[in-house]
């Protein structure tokens, strides 16, 4: 099987690492699939889960939106957040999700409300990631 070299990388540093043989997520012009060989292009992601295939496995990482630039037998990830399923704090994310709610029902103003929609949406990928793993 072709693989490709995959980097998931944070303003922390590498999150992931390694060569894979498909990697999906969500764009937000809509679910991508990628391939070796692909064409090569940019493109902004949504807050949503980075499914890596290799050999039958399948490793999920969360990532707080960010960019993707492909080439066909390269893929970056930039993202100002990205946890790998097992390094996902459950609890943590569970707190952050209930806080985001009330902040979006307390509803002070629109900034805050889009602040506590994207912390809920953060928090909700990270409940999903480790729910799926
Ligand atoms: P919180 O309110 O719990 O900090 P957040 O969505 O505001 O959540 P971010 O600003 O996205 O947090 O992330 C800050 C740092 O903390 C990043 O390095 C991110 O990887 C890490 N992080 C956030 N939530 C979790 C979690 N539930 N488990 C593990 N690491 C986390």
């Amino acid at each position: 099987m072709k693989t490709l070299k995959v980097s998931i990388v944070t303003p922390d540093g590498p999150v992931f690492e390694s060569d894979v043989e498909m990697i999906s997520t969500k764009a937000q012009s809509g679910e991508l699939g990628i391939l070796p060989g692909h064409i090569p292009m940019v493109a902004p992601l949504e807050i949503g889960a980075v499914r890596l295939k290799n050999g039958g496995n399948t490793e999920l990482v969360a990532v707080s939106g960010g960019f993707i630039e492909v080439r066909p037998e390269q893929v970056t990830i930039l993202a100002q957040a990205a946890e790998k399923a097992e390094s996902i704090d459950i609890q943590r994310a569970k707190e952050a999700k209930a806080r985001a709610e009330d902040r979006m029902q307390a509803k002070k103003d629109d900034v805050d409300f889009q602040r506590a929609e994207l912390a809920l949406k953060r928090a909700m990928n990270r409940i999903n990631v480790t729910s799926n793993k």
